[in-house]
């Protein structure tokens, strides 16, 4: 049987920095564990924009579509800043998006415990949080019609709608539910039924998804307000939230910063099932291409590492090997290993980006 497929799209900045260091851990997985995956290269953003006027070819947007899973780096940089809207690097990411149609985002809050101290909130608050967001990503009101500013009498109106159908809300249910039965089995859906009626119709879908094919996930609901003063006042209750694109938007980053650094967020994005049973996915750390950093050695390699852990726990049904690179993540941190941007106000001397990802590996091969 062939090798499951992987694309991997560097993209611009520290992308590649940051992705060479997932390589290593392919790399490994494959000497060590016996675990290979069929990888390809190519270019999304200003690189591409540079080999060939486009931030993403028809050919690279074929083999996405191909791939069992896509590892995006970052793209984007001030060089690309006066391009035409069209062909700006963020325009690769955001076809390989839509066309994918990623609709299910997926972003892990996820505190270590040797950066609890870089929350704003108490320790107690955040030491071991571990919670999924999952946001509706590809309708809601930023997408519903009509949309714009209309001159109504002698003033102007700005409109945007918000408009779910049943099978948009399924689907995204369905994709919380999967997740939830790979964490902690619970989910909590998050909407604004008490004042919005497609609010009241994802409450009763999300219900329905639940009552006929995951009767074994522990539901509940939650208006979305009241939803921002849990997460602050004890995220820890959480497993999986479930939301719309706006509510998620903003509950994604709430929960995100919990944690700390930037440098520190993976993300996943997945479509529907493929044939194979696989669902359509892209992982991505959350931050960008860091231009101030870039090609110095700086940038910190843990979100795209844990980027791709998502790929394997989520893509591969590879979650042991995926919890192996978290523990091996934590124990570095635990160490006291830090890149320059997670060194707190007692200094220290920062590691560079390889030093981590041969840290984190040299914490794998411990494990075994
Ligand atoms: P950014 O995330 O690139 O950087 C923000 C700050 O965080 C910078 O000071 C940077 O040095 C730091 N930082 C980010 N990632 C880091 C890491 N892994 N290790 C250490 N420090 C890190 O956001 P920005 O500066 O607003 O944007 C820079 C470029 O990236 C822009 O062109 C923007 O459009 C693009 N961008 C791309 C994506 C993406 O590819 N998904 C996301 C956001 C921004």
């Amino acid at each position: 049987m062939a090798n499951p497929s992987i694309l991997i799209l560097a993209g611009d900045g520290i992308g590649p920095e940051v992705m060479e260091e997932v390589k290593k851990i392919i790399r490994w997985l494959d000497a060590r564990r016996g675990i290979a995956f069929d990888l390809g290269e190519d270019l999304v953003g200003g690189c591409s924009y540079d080999a060939h006027g486009t931030p993403l070819t028809d050919a690279a947007m074929a083999r996405a579509q191909e791939a069992d899973a896509v590892l995006l780096g970052a793209v984007g940089g001030p060089k690309y800043d006066a391009l035409d809207f069209s062909v700006k690097p963020e325009r690769g990411l955001l076809r390989l998006r839509k066309e994918m149609d990623l609709f299910a985002n997926l972003r892990p809050a996820q505190c270590f415990d040797a950066l609890a101290d870089f929350s704003s909130l108490k320790r107690d608050v955040v030491a071991g949080l571990d919670i999924m967001i999952v946001r509706e990503l590809t309708s809601g009101v930023y997408f519903g019609e009509p949309r714009g500013i209309f001159t109504e009498g002698n003033e102007r109106v700005g409109i945007n709608t918000q408009r779910y159908t049943e099978g948009e809300i399924a689907r995204v249910a369905r994709s919380a539910f999967d997740l939830a039965r790979k964490r902690g089995n619970r989910v909590c859906s998050m909407e604004k039924a008490n004042v919005m009626e497609s609010g009241v119709l994802w409450r009763q879908v999300v219900q329905e998804v639940h009552d006929r094919e995951y009767p074994d996930v522990e539901l509940s609901h939650m208006y979305a307000d009241a939803g921002a003063m849990q997460l602050t006042r004890w995220p820890k209750q959480f497993d999986v939230i479930v939301t719309d694109n706006l509510f998620g938007d903003l509950l994604s980053d709430l929960a995100a910063m919990l944690t700390g650094s930037l440098g520190m967020l993976p993300s996943a994005s997945l479509g529907a099932p493929m044939a194979n049973g696989r669902p359509k996915a892209l992982y991505e750390p959350v931050h960008g291409s860091a231009p101030d950093i870039a090609g110095q050695g700086k940038a910190n390699p843990i979100a795209c590492i844990l980027s791709f852990a998502m790929a394997l726990r989520y893509s591969f049904d590879l979650g042991d090997e995926a919890s192996r690179i978290e523990r091996a993540v934590e124990k570095v941190l635990a160490d006291g290993l830090r890149t320059a941007d997670l060194m707190g106000p007692e200094g220290g001397t920062p590691v560079s980006t390889g030093a981590m990802g041969d840290a984190i590996i040299a914490a794998m091969d411990a494990s075994l």
